[in-house]
């Protein structure tokens, strides 16, 4: 694994290490998610400017005016997608790549993690920045994420990490029986969701308050 912004190297699995005593106290109780969080370095999914920040409980920019989630909603959504480790993820859909942060953390839990990203050029250093961490067990994809990717499905778990009003059918059709489907969900307002797929149908359930960059239809080029 190569380290980058070197000057914060010595410091960043300390700073790690506190992070994860942090979401413990906030609530983070799967251990298997800690570990995974407390493995990679969040540092080096921000520009050098803000990696002394990175590890504070806040969403930061990420340029194309996207923003990588908080460690803690990376926490929340990674924990209820595992939902206490009763769901074996082999096979993760994601769509909203971003800076990739999420994407790695996924990787960590799952065998195989799919994701979507519609803005080109941030696709790209994602691609770039993970390839460097050897994060080897992802496939990265530029595409509207809002269609799924049906050719690589069924999935145990499919993670949307930007706001939707509602799920469109074609996504839940992809998801596999006693699989789990986490989002945000709503406009203004918005809420953690989970649905799962079970033998009566899909089950939804509302959760915490939250705040996202909104789900956008076409992709972006350059
Ligand atoms: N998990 C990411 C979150 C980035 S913000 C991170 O921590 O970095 C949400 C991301 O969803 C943005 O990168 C945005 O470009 C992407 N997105 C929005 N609408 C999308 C769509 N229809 N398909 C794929 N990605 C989308």
């Amino acid at each position: 694994m190569s380290v980058r912004h070197s000057g914060i190297g010595m410091t960043s699995l300390r700073t790690r290490v506190r992070m994860v005593e942090r979401l413990r106290e906030q609530g983070i109780k799967d251990e298997v998610v800690l570990a995974a969080m407390g493995f990679i370095p969040r540092h080096l999914f921000v520009e050098a400017a803000l990696a002394s920040r990175a590890y504070e409980d806040v969403a930061l920019p990420i340029n194309y005016g996207q923003t990588i989630s908080s460690p803690w909603i990376v926490g929340r959504m990674t924990e209820l997608l595992r939902n206490g480790g009763s769901n074996s993820l082999r096979k993760i859909l994601e769509i909203g790549t971003g800076c990739g942060y999420q994407t790695a953390v996924l990787a960590k839990i799952a065998s195989e993690v799919y994701s979507i990203e519609r803005i080109g050029p941030l696709l790209t250093r994602t691609r770039i920045r993970l390839r460097e961490l050897g994060i080897l067990n992802i496939h990265l994809k530029h595409a509207d994420g809002m269609r799924g990717l049906p050719e690589a499905g069924l999935f145990d778990g499919i993670m949307m990490t930007a706001v939707i009003p509602e799920i469109p059918e074609t996504l839940l059709e992809q998801l596999a029986m006693g699989g789990r489907m986490v989002f945000p969900k709503g406009n203004r307002k918005q809420y953690l969701c989970v649905i799962d797929h079970t033998t009566e149908g899909f089950v939804e359930t509302i959760l915490d308050e939250v705040m996202f960059v909104p789900i956008l239809p076409g992709t972006i080029n350059r």
